[in-house]
């Protein structure tokens, strides 16, 4: 282990008060953290008592649709037709910048080493998130939060092309507490000619992780961090030396050095991820103001820095002040250990609170079909323990969570129903799927448990058991040539669609699918194994 001291220790059920003082410092930060059991707090003391009004209407709200004429110049607009008022997401230079775009011509002057003054040239522009004064980030779905992301990448690579940008932070600041002046929704991009000294400290911290490991510390987050969830392509995690109480980090899976390489469908789906741990913030602290900021790399990032440049999303809830001892010595004393953190919001609940929110009654269905699995097929001799663990996390203790909070949600006294999506899998049990088989398998044997300790509920809880789908999961991985023998298996001569299996749990949601009970339903077209 190259790294002991970023290695994240198993505190299993440890309270606090069998913790020692422990300093942590994370490469991407550089940053010493003091976790103190002395201090500590669990994280139900953080819930915010009087939860501040996000949004107050106030009188005249220049952001809101209808009143662009008193904002500052419009950049460009979503739809991109200038002409149509139904705008849904605005950026716009802000009324009040930092620095000055008009400045250009001057900021040519030579820096040298010891200068310590240059030509506030800059850009400082707005991001109106959503047209109505009503609604948050979060109340937005995935593919609305990915578009404001790719107008934030839109924005950057814009102002890239000005020579004398060095840095490009963006970042949100919601609530007044965080520093929003403005309740209404919108996040800010700020263009920078220095890269700023968080930049260049998390990128010594990178380096030095990269020579002494060989590896992008970012790279390895899902291994050195508290895993919250994760999505196709990102992982949200509490880092293991966070600095700020409740901290997460939202980072992608792949390698990548700056924010503005996302391509659309990752800026949909990090939008999914962001809803989801923005709005579980916001369920276990009361709403709070937070600040969300994304650590991309400086533009003009040397070819030997890509390696060990890696950008990352962090979101911050303002839960403490920073005091004399962070301002005199740049450390920091966090009275919540990450571990911790992670427990908390890994739990379900949010998600059951947003679908009665968007639905606006209680919750009668639950339908799981997440799942994952590895698509280099390997057996169990040769499956790494890492990718054992990945996929039971996502397909067992997801579907486990789901029961659990559905058993303890659902509307009881007849309709409800718990439908999870299997695999004929567990009855083909073919090589090289060893990992993934049991994953659905143990679920299989969950349902039908919980079918019968749901007794009196009125509640059903079944599998739907699918064999080959067309789907993205079911070709990753496979040539053409095994797609075609599994296809020559299958009596009606093609693979399963989403519509042949869509009609099935949608009967056992019905009404009429109540006398089927603790079942796992097989829905392959007679696939032969
Ligand atoms: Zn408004
Ligand atoms: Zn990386």
């Amino acid at each position: 282990m190259a790294s002991p001291s970023h290695t994240p220790p198993d505190h299993g059920g440890d309270s606090v008060e069998t913790r020692s003082p422990e300093l942590r410092k994370d490469p991407a930060t550089n940053r010493w953290v003091i976790f103190s059991p002395a201090r500590a707090k669990r994280p139900t003391d953080f819930k915010s008592k009087s939860p501040e009004n996000p949004n107050p209407k106030p009188s005249s709200c220049p952001f809101c649709i209808g009143r662009e004429h008193e904002c500052a110049p419009e950049i460009f607009r979503v739809p991109p037709d200038d002409d149509d008022p139904n705008w849904r997401i605005r950026v716009i230079e802000n009324l009040y910048p930092a620095l000055s775009r008009n400045l250009e011509t001057q900021s040519n002057q030579p820096e040298t080493g010891t200068s310590r003054s240059i030509v506030g040239f800059g850009f400082h522009d707005v991001v109106i998130e959503a047209p109505l004064h009503s609604i948050q980030l979060s109340d937005i779905d995935s593919v609305g939060i990915g578009d404001v992301l790719i107008a934030y990448r839109k924005r950057i690579e814009q102002i890239a092309k000005h020579d004398s940008i060095n840095y490009i932070q963006v970042f949100k600041n919601h609530g007044a507490s965080a520093g929003a002046s403005m309740s209404h929704s919108h996040s800010q991009i700020m263009a920078l000619p220095v890269v700023p000294p968080t930049v260049s400290s998390r990128l010594d911290g990178t380096k030095d992780y990269f020579e002494e490991t060989g590896k992008c510390c970012l790279c390895e987050a899902k291994a050195k961090h508290f895993v919250i969830d994760e999505s196709s392509h990102f992982v949200s995690v509490a880092p293991y030396a966070a600095t700020y109480p409740f901290e997460v980090w939202i980072v992608p899976k792949d390698h990548s050095s700056h924010f503005h390489h996302l391509d659309d469908v990752k800026a949909v789906d990090l939008g999914g991820l962001l809803k989801l741990m923005l709005r579980k913030v916001a369920k276990q602290l009361n709403d709070p103001p937070y600040n969300y900021m994304i650590h991309t790399s400086p533009l003009k990032v040397a070819e030997s820095q890509l390696p060990y440049t890696h950008w990352f999303l962090q979101i911050v809830p303002q839960l403490s002040g920073v005091g004399g001892f962070e301002m005199g010595s740049g450390c920091y004393i966090n009275p919540v250990f990450p571990e911790d953190v992670a427990k908390v919001l890994r739990e379900f609940g949010p998600l059951f609170d947003a679908a009665e929110k968007a639905f606006n009654s209680p919750v009668h269905i639950l339908v799981n079909s997440a799942g994952i699995v590895d698509s280099n097929y390997p057996t169990i001799a040769n499956t790494p323990i890492d990718d054992f663990d990945r996929i039971f996390r996502v397909n067992t203790r997801g579907s486990f969570f789901c029961c659990k909070e559905a058993a303890n949600r659902l509307k009881g006294g007849g309709g409800g129903r718990i439908i999870l999506l299997t695999s004929s899998l567990t009855e083909a049990l073919n090589p090289g799927q060893g990992t993934y088989t049991a994953s659905k398998a143990a679920v299989e044997a969950m349902v039908k448990i919980l079918a019968k300790e749901l007794k009196g509920s009125g509640i059903t809880a079944n599998c739907v058991s699918p064999g080959p789908v067309a789907t993205e999961m079911f070709f990753s991985g496979k040539s053409e040539e095994t797609v075609r023998s599994i296809i020559e298996r299958s009596p009606f001569g093609r693979l399963g669609e989403t519509r042949d299996i869509a009609p099935v749990v949608g009967f056992l949601a019905s009404d009429g699918g109540e006398w089927i009970n603790g079942q796992v339903i097989v829905a392959n077209g007679a696939f032969l194994k």
